[in-house]
Order: structure tokens, then C-alpha cells, then sequence
């Protein structure tokens, strides 16, 4: 039944049980950590003989005969930038391969467009500066943001990707300068943008000539079933429109193989690689090829990729099924909470009652589980309805994944009470 059709006489006593419940399960001193999308132990074994693949019983040199062990090749060795390809479906000759972190690509872009621009001039010298942030989102990218002081504007995300019309409308000022986004399996929600999505994106036209879409595929292979969704080569639709240059696309294997410990790499038109060239032989005389070697020599092509990719699916379906059965049996028909069911990537999001999600994230971290903070989905760490949590099931074994996500049910429908008592 709805917590709001309740008689408040029973909501009341409910209350009073739940309250109960909490504080034995509190007693029990928990100490659970769901608060990052990190790989389990479990998945990082998967990829331990890619450690093993630069010995000197192999060699380190690479398919031109470069020696992996010393300075060279700006831009990568050529066996990982065409594993990227295959993966990416792109031109290997669009490919930079860089160090261990997409994270830190995007943020040298935005640095890079600060101080020189992206074919206008510096954005520093041109005033305000917006970025469009489809939200939920990834806190990384509003962070970067914040940091340069780029102020954001919150596009909805619909069922399809981020509103088309909200955004078309937004991108008519000139300062709207760019967009972060992740098209498939996005942080937080698992939704990947439609083909109708990716033409508009393609098809739009931004006041701002250097407007630059920052396309992080952070998880363009991380299907949790067999069918996974497609997501629509955003270069080809670009070219259609001659929009190639708005799209800086970045990638990594941090949850194919090892975050932190990757590799990742930049995917851009030839106007963009070339510019992003010209700035990262100043920053670096190359990133590291043994990591790229060993990678490209584990993974090989894209059907070793997909196979690994299943190594990791198998472990990770039951940590969304364990999250996913227990918002059913607890929350479900409750009127208090709405959840996605994601095909892939790494996370599950939860939208509880309005104005709740601080409290119920608040409890659990009182009895013991450790949530991504409320807000942290949101630029500024705002969520204007307090209502976004965001799920990250991969790391803990599945038995204290349980434990957690009914202590999190829990706390859902206690912060729900309170709340519908006090008005
Ligand atoms: N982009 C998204 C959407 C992510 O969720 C993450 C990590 O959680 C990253 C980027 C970080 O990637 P990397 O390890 O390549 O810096």
C-alpha cells in the first residue's frame, strides 16, 4: 500500500516498528562501504595476466618495432590504438592513446580550452562561460567544472538521453560553451541515448562555434547481458551535419582491466587530434607503452574484449539482481521510491520521496553503510528535490551487498514516514 494512503494511526505505528528494526540492525555496528562504482576483488583477478604480458620472455617491443621500454610515439602504439578502434568503431588515425585516466584527458580539455580556446579563443578571455550538465550525472564532470569556474545548467535527462528541446533552446546563448555527457550506460541512471538523441546532437546548432561536446564512453562495453544496447556511432551522424568537431569522445579500460592502472584514450576529428597534438607535445614525450603493450597483447581485438567483458558481467549480475530484488520486495507499490533496471555499466538509481534522499542516506550511514553522498549527482552537489541516490553494487561481495541494500530499503521508508508524519 502508499505510504500516503495510509491512515496516519498506521503509518504512525509502522513508523515506530521500522524505527525499531533500525536501531537493532544499528547495534550490529556495520561498517559498509557502497559509495564508489570500484570493480570487486573478484574482477580485478580476471586481469591479472595482463601484468605477466611485457616480460622479457615476450619482449616489449611493438608491432613497428618500437621498444616499449623507451621514450616515443606521442600518440600511442599502434596494436592499442586499433584495438580502440574496433572497439570504438572509429579510425585508428582518430585515436590519441594516452596514460591510466580519462578523467584526466577531459580535464586537460577543458584546461586546453580555457587557455587557448577550441577555435575561437581562449574561453578565459570570453566572459561567462555555462556548460550543459544532462543530471543526474557524473560528479567528476561537475567537479571539473566548478573548478574552472564554468557555471552549470541542469538539462533533465529523459528515458532516451538528455531533453532534446531543453537543450536545443539552452545552446542559443553564446555562452553555453559545452556539454559533458555519458551516452551509454550513464552515471548514474544506466541509460543509453537513442539514435533520434545522437542525430539531434548531431544536427544542433550552438550559437557558440567552439561549443565542444565532452562524449565520455566510459562504458561502451559494459553490458551486463548478451543483447546489449547499441549506441549509435555519434562521428558518423556528426559528419552528416558537418558537426565532427563538436565531439571530443574519450574512453578507458579502467573497469575493463584495472582502474587507475589502465589505459585510456582521446577519440576526436582530424581538426581536434591535430590541435590536441600540438598541446600534448609540450605536456609529455609519451604516455606509457608497456601498459598499452600488455593491454593490447591481453585484450587483442574486440572479441577478446567482449569475452573478458562477459568474465566480468557473470559477477556482476547478481550484485544488480541482489539491489534490484530488494527494491521490489521493499519498495515497490509503496509510492516512495522509483528505480531504473540498467543493461549495463555501473550503477543503479534510486529516486526517493522529495526531500528525503539526504535523510535516508544520512541513517544508513549512522547504522554502518556508507552511501554516495545525496546531492553528489547534481552539480554543486544540489539535487534541487533531494530526491536522487546513486546505487553503486559493485564492490562489495554480494552477501554484504545485501546487508546494505536492506538496511538502505530500510532507511528509505523511515525518511518517507517521517517525512509524510511531519506534514
Ligand atoms: N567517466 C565516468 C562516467 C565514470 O563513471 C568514471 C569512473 O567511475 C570515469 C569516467 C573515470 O574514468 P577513468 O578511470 O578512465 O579516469
Amino acid at each position: 500500500m502508499r505510504f500516503q494512503d495510509m491512515a496516519r494511526d498506521d503509518l504512525r505505528r509502522r513508523f515506530a516498528s521500522m524505527k525499531d528494526e533500525y536501531e537493532q540492525i544499528k547495534a550490529r555496528g556495520l561498517k559498509l562501504d557502497m559509495s564508489r562504482g570500484k570493480p570487486g576483488s573478484d574482477q580485478l583477478e580476471l586481469s591479472l595476466e595482463i601484468l605477466d604480458d611485457v616480460s622479457s620472455k615476450s619482449g616489449a617491443k611493438a608491432s613497428d618495432g618500437t621498444d616499449c621500454r623507451n621514450y616515443g610515439l606521442l600518440d600511442g602504439i599502434p596494436e592499442c590504438k586499433a584495438l580502440f578502434a574496433e572497439m570504438l568503431d572509429v579510425n585508428p588515425d582518430n585515436i590519441i592513446i594516452c596514460g591510466n585516466s580519462s578523467l584526466n584527458i577531459m580535464y586537460d580539455f577543458i584546461a586546453q580550452c580555457m587557455t587557448h580556446g577550441s577555435g575561437a579563443g581562449p574561453w578565459m578571455r570570453q566572459g561567462k562561460l555555462k556548460f550543459a550538465c544532462p543530471v543526474p550525472g557524473y560528479d567528476r564532470h561537475f567537479t571539473i567544472l566548478e573548478y574552472f569556474g564554468i557555471e552549470m545548467v541542469n538539462v533533465p535527462m529523459l528515458a532516451d538521453g538528455p531533453d532534446m528541446d531543453f537543450l536545443e533552446e539552452l545552446v542559443k546563448d553564446s555562452s553555453v560553451k559545452g556539454m559533458f555527457c555519458v551516452p551509454k550506460y550513464s552515471n548514474p541512471e544506466g541509460k543509453t541515448f537513442s539514435a533520434e538523441t545522437v542525430r539531434r546532437i548531431a544536427a544542433m546548432k550552438p550559437a557558440a562555434d567552439d561549443f565542444r561536446i565532452i562524449w565520455d564512453n566510459a562504458y561502451c562495453v559494459h553490458d551486463l547481458y548478451d543483447e546489449g544496447d547499441i549506441l549509435p556511432d555519434v562521428f558518423k551522424e556528426c559528419a552528416k551535419y558537418g558537426s565532427e568537431d563538436r565531439i571530443i569522445e574519450v574512453a578507458s579500460t579502467s573497469k575493463i582491466s584495472f582502474p587507475g592502472s589502465g589505459v585510456s584514450a582521446i577519440i576526436a576529428s582530424d581538426n581536434n587530434i591535430a590541435a590536441i597534438k600540438k598541446r600534448m607535445f609540450v605536456q609529455t614525450i609519451g604516455h606509457d607503452k608497456l601498459n598499452m603493450l600488455r593491454h593490447a597483447r591481453y585484450l587483442k581485438d574486440l572479441k577478446g574484449i567482449k569475452e573478458h567483458m562477459k568474465r566480468h558481467a557473470d559477477i556482476l549480475r547478481p550484485k544488480f539482481a541482489a539491489v534490484l530484488d530488494a527494491f521490489e520486495k521493499e519498495l515497490a507499490g509503496k509510492g516512495i521510491a522509483e528505480w531504473n533496471s540498467p543493461r549495463g555499466g555501473y550503477f543503479i538509481s534510486l529516486d526517493v520521496l522529495d526531500g528525503c534522499a539526504k535523510r535516508a542516506v544520512e541513517l544508513c550511514k549512522n547504522a554502518g553503510v556508507v552511501l554516495t553522498p545525496a546531492g553528489a549527482t547534481y552539480p554543486y552537489g544540489r539535487d534541487p528535490h533531494d530526491k536522487n541516490i546513486r546505487i553503486a553494487p559493485t564492490f562489495p561481495p554480494v552477501g554484504e551487498l545485501k546487508t546494505a541494500v536492506a538496511l538502505l530499503c530500510l532507511c528509505v521508508q523511515i525518511a518517507a514516514a517521517e517525512k509524510l508524519l511531519e506534514e
